[in-house]
């Protein structure tokens, strides 16, 4: 994720942040002209500012498969409604599983539950479902959970569900616009789930009923779509990658949508596809070719694209900066000047939906990560000098601890300063100590090792402790729980 200027840090003094946050507020009002959006009212008031910690018995359960049946009415469209199904289906861990507990921080009504469940109660956040049957261990089961009404997002710059009324060129009629952006916790606020990184689920579809009109996106490949009565159309995503929740999205508008087949000697045939609006046409073509050459290089650096049965897909949304949902980015502006976001997102494939952080506490996993290889294809793109330049700015601004005890705030977990510049500053530092080859050799173990799975700070901890020998535990200490940024002194 790449939060957008207004979602940084308040720490920086008011004058660093005056001046370009004038020049930030042009460009975004020159920007936003052409959609001449209309915010819809509704959403301006946010649900929670805080979610509720996961419970223990939420450990009980692995969830296996969401199945997510979603039906969009924009009748009125500056008060859209939706009417869901979702089904979540899991595999007991424990003997006698008596009852579930899922994540379901939202404005949305439950009307009733079925499948395995039979009884429900929402109490602080969490929706616990009774089942008809007992389970034994690794016993699977599936709970329905059939929704309706408006899911307000818990955060202003909207962890959640987004909705806008966008007015499009040539026709300029009012379309309605749907986006999700889930980190850390959003995605409870429009589907109940197990909102923790530590459980991907196996797969995921998400069927989308919309007016004809308009076109529903989501994570993995469309499997099918199908007009309905009443001008209605279907569109069903699928993906078969282990995902967690934060990382599943749903979009809705009226795309342009540009696909194109990438092909390099690790992947055979991969989709790339850019869903976008009519002004982002004459910028389609540049940004394929930064695309591609993000790629081929991340591929190679790394190594292949891991969702290659699926697609690598951009689609415009309209809030923060960037989001790495899986296998489909949400992007806020689609102009060839934003290379440097797109190649942060994208890196994000790797480092982020591959190999998850384990938990919120450990955001710079991620971030840091995805920030520092942005800065490794940029000295493979313009060279050493830029490379220098771009960590030299994220020193400027480092600062914090980097494990982040408040997880429940979500601006105290997407902290640009710590995440993101103290982030890649930390992996700099290993790749300093590790040298070249080693800092790859290093990558490519975390990748590999942790591969559609979680790491903590203590995994990455041993991981190092075995591919080389320093004094690691001085290292962690000084980088991740101390908030000052480290005095690099290497050997060599
Ligand atoms: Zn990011």
């Amino acid at each position: 994720m790449y939060p957008s200027s207004t979602s940084k840090s308040r720490a920086y003094p008011w004058r660093l942040i005056l001046f370009p946050g004038i020049i930030l507020l042009i460009i975004w009002i020159v920007y936003n002209i052409p959609n001449l959006e209309k915010r819809n009212p509704a959403q301006a008031k946010f649900l929670f500012p805080f979610v509720t910690p996961p419970l223990e018995e939420q450990q009980y359960f692995d969830v296996t498969a969401y199945r997510l049946h979603y039906h969009f009415q924009f009748d009125s469209i500056r008060s859209p409604k939706l009417v869901a199904t979702v089904t979540v289906a899991f595999k007991s861990r424990v003997p006698e599983l008596k009852r579930i507990v899922l994540d379901f921080n939202s404005s949305l009504v439950v009307d009733s539950v079925s499948g395995d469940a039979y009884r429900f109660r929402r109490s602080e956040g969490k929706l616990f479902l009774d089942l008809r049957r007992q389970l034994n261990r690794e016993e699977a089961g599936a709970v329905r959970v059939h929704i309706r009404g408006w899911p307000k997002p818990y955060h202003p710059w909207i962890a959640g569900m987004g909705y806008d009324v966008v007015m499009q060129a040539p026709e300029f009629n009012e379309v309605p616009w749907v986006y999700t952006i889930n980190p850390p916790f959003g995605a409870q606020t429009w589907f109940p789930c197990k909102d923790d990184p530590r459980d991907k689920a196996d797969s995921v579809i998400i069927a989308v009923v919309v007016p004809d009109t308009l076109q529903a996106v989501a994570n993995g490949r469309l499997v099918a779509q199908e007009s309905l009565p009443g001008n209605q159309r279907r569109y069903v995503w699928k993906t078969t990658y282990p995902i967690a929740t934060y990382l599943i999205a749903l979009n809705v508008s009226q795309y342009k949508i540009y696909t194109f087949t990438y092909t390099d000697d690790t992947l055979d045939s991969l989709p790339i596809s850019f869903y976008v609006f009519n002004e982002d046409t004459p910028y389609v073509g540049e940004i394929r070719d930064q695309i591609f050459r993000m790629m081929r290089f991340f591929n190679h650096y790394l190594m292949p694209y891991p969702f290659e049965k699926e697609k690598y897909g951009m689609i415009r949304y309209n809030t923060s900066g960037g989001m790495e949902n899986q296998t489909i980015t949400g992007i806020r502006i689609f102009r060839p000047s934003r290379e440097r976001l797109y190649a942060h997102e994208l890196a994000h494939q790797w480092a982020g939906n591959l190999v998850t952080n384990e938990t919120f506490h450990e955001p710079y996993l991620n971030e840091g990560l995805a920030t520092y290889l942005t800065a490794i294809y940029l000295r493979d793109q313009y060279g050493d000098s830029t490379f220098t330049a771009y960590l030299n700015r994220l020193r400027r601004s480092a600062y914090g601890k980097l494990y982040v005890e408040a997880v429940t705030v979500p601006d105290s977990v997407y902290q640009m300063s710590s995440a993101y510049y103290k982030g890649a500053l930390f992996f700099h530092a290993i790749h300093k100590i590790l040298g070249e080859d080693g800092f790859q050799q290093f990558l490519r173990r975390y990748l590999r090792e942790h591969a559609f799975g979680t790491i903590s700070t203590a995994q990455l901890k041993a991981l190092l402790t075995r591919l080389y020998p320093y004094d690691w535990e001085t290292f962690f200490q000084q980088w991740v729980y101390q908030s000052a940024l480290p005095v690099e002194e290497f050997t060599h």
